[in-house]
């Protein structure tokens, strides 16, 4: 990633990710979150998806070729000082991104994004097992919700003893840190970062709003962007839940289902 011109972290972030023809979640999340938090945002496109607040319509995946093509397009001449990965779907595609990750050294922060709130699959499940093997062990950061947690370790979750138990597991599958986010369970919305060094642990008041389309994207886009502008983990995570809870509070209805949160005004 070293650009030798500008040695310095710069807030440039790659998602390699699906796009959301909505606008809500993906691709177009990401950028918008990107460039919100001051970040130059690039994108390696892994699966249109034709989608609105109501659900996913339909999804066609690029060749994991071209997903290499894009992003290699781009290191090679801009660089990035962060990776993101969003909707993979494929094992070819999960397996081309762990390669890309790993042959540019870059630090990658790892959506798991697996089902779509209307239910739509975003990983294959024949996809999960290359997760594991390939990516989990290139991951700078994970970022399970409570049901991706649960599937990738095979622990149940109902509380905060079984999301840190989930943690350390998935620590010990090879991800360098993980944030597990509780805004699954009940009561309090509790997110836990588990590192080498130790635990963090945030907490806010449940919010009730129903437009939280992306928030997912949104929270790990956030979190990319403020360690490419060269923030420390824990910080980046705080200032990132801060901006998602946030961003919960204040979106606006959109469409007739569940309203993306980055409608921002
Ligand atoms: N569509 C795409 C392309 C995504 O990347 C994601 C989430 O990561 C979603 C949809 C799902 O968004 P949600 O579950 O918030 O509806």
């Amino acid at each position: 990633i070293a650009n030798r011109r500008h040695p310095e972290p710069r807030g440039r972030v790659l998602t390699i990710a699906g796009s959301d023809s909505g606008g809500g979640a993906g691709i177009q999340a990401d950028l918008k979150t990107i460039a919100l938090l001051g970040g130059y945002g690039m994108s390696a496109l892994t699966a249109l998806t034709a989608q609105n607040t109501l659900g996913v319509s339909g999804i066609h995946p690029c060749p994991a070729d071209f997903v290499s093509e894009q992003v290699t397009a781009v290191i090679d001449d801009i660089g990035a000082d962060v990776v993101k990965t969003g909707m993979l779907y494929s094992a070819e595609i999960v397996a081309c991104a762990a390669g890309l990750v790993e042959r540019y050294g870059l630090p990658a922060v790892v959506d798991p994004v697996m089902i779509a709130k209307g239910g739509a699959p975003l990983l294959r499940q024949d996809a999960v097992a290359t997760l594991i093997d390939r990516l989990l062990p290139q991951t700078y950061l994970l970022t399970p919700n409570v049901p991706e947690a649960a599937a990738l370790t095979g622990i149940p979750i109902e509380g905060e003893k079984e999301m840190e138990r989930a943690g350390e597991k998935l620590l010990a599958m090879g991800a360098r840190n993980v944030l597990i986010k509780g805004g699954h369970l009940r009561g309090e919305a509790v997110d836990l970062l588990l590192t080498p060094q130790g635990v963090h642990r945030w907490s806010c008041e449940r919010l009730a709003g129903r437009n939280t389309h992306g928030t997912g994207c949104t929270f790990s886009a956030a979190i990319a962007t403020l360690l490419a502008r060269g923030e420390p983990l824990p910080v980046a995570v705080g200032k990132a839940k801060k901006f998602i809870t946030a961003a919960i509070r204040t979106a606006v209805d959109l469409g007739r289902g569940h309203g993306p949160v980055n409608h921002w005004r």
